[in-house]
């Protein structure tokens, strides 16, 4: 569970870029505001909007970002540092090799999301879909090549490309797997966590998507998941004195913020155990 060392490679470079001087991060560089306060008090700027950038030297995100957008970035006379995640780089490449040996591109993915911008932007006219219903609604193409956000559930991103072949029986479809590793295992862990407790707490950041997953994987499994962004979160009334509690976290939670909720819900049981030995 936790931080992935894509999302951690990329803090440490912002660090080490603002310790060299001023550096705008476009973007959220994790979907943590725990992590982002920290940037900002080492004196990384963060800013959403290009044409807002101050400093001469820009960072993209872990999630990417299309060569088409690195390259206005240039236009406009900044430097480009990336700290884009290697899995993510390769999911770019994915695609790319597909559009060229002509297939269509088709991203799993959500729409709109950072990480789904910088894949789908090289690429006009590439779809981008993470249901049934959107699937159906799509024009038919002879040949669709498709990626996934590297953050998806792969379970959930076979059946989606099952169902393209299925709705498309005519097409030649070529799926190449670019859910990350670190996604895979934690999904794998979260559901064998669920499935032996009966209480999840999911620790992330609200807008993290890896997060969400966790979120979906631990409900199917277990009817009391909570999800949480720090140890002020945490509600007694969630846990039972007899339960068993598991913690799972998105790649983008700090390890300081698991262990401080870990430590939150030791204290709890220690004080309900003392009351209970007092009463007896
Ligand atoms: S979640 Fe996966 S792709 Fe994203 S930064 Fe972490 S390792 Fe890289």
């Amino acid at each position: 569970m936790g931080m992935c060392f894509g999302v951690r490679d990329a803090i440490e470079l912002a660090q080490e870029r603002a310790a060299a001087g001023p550096v705008t991060v476009l973007g959220d560089l994790v979907h943590n505001e725990t992590v982002l306060s920290d940037l900002r008090s080492r004196g990384v700027l963060i800013r959403q909007d290009a044409a807002d950038i101050p400093t001469r030297e820009v960072l993209v995100t872990a999630h990417g970002a299309s060569d088409r957008r690195m390259e206005s970035l240039r236009q406009m006379g900044l430097t480009v540092t990336e700290a884009t995640c290697p899995l993510v780089h390769r999911a770019h490449q994915a695609l790319k090799k597909l559009v060229v040996a002509g297939f269509h591109p088709l991203v799993i993915g959500q729409a709109g999301h950072v990480e789904v911008r910088g894949l789908t932007e090289d690429h006009p006219g590439c779809d981008v879909v993470l249901s049934e219903s959107e699937i159906d609604a799509l024009t038919e193409r002879p040949r669709y090549g498709i990626v996934s956000q590297t953050t998806q559930p792969v379970t959930r991103v076979r059946e989606l490309v099952a169902y393209v072949t299925q709705r498309f029986p005519q097409s030649e479809v070529r799926w190449v797997d670019t859910v990350c590793q670190p996604t895979k295992d934690r999904q794998t862990a979260a559901e064998d966590l669920a499935g032996r407790c009966d209480v999840v707490l999911v620790v992330g950041g609200i807008h993290s998507n890896n997060t969400r997953r966790l979120v979906d994987t631990s409900r199917a499994r277990c009817s009391r998941v909570h999800w949480l962004q720090n140890a002020s979160d945490l509600d007694p009334s969630w846990i039972q004195a007899s339960d068993t509690v598991g913690i799972t976290a998105g790649t983008s939670t700090p390890d300081s913020v698991i262990d401080a909720i870990e430590a939150a819900l030791h204290e709890w049981a220690h004080q309900k155990t003392c009351t209970q030995t007092e009463a007896a």
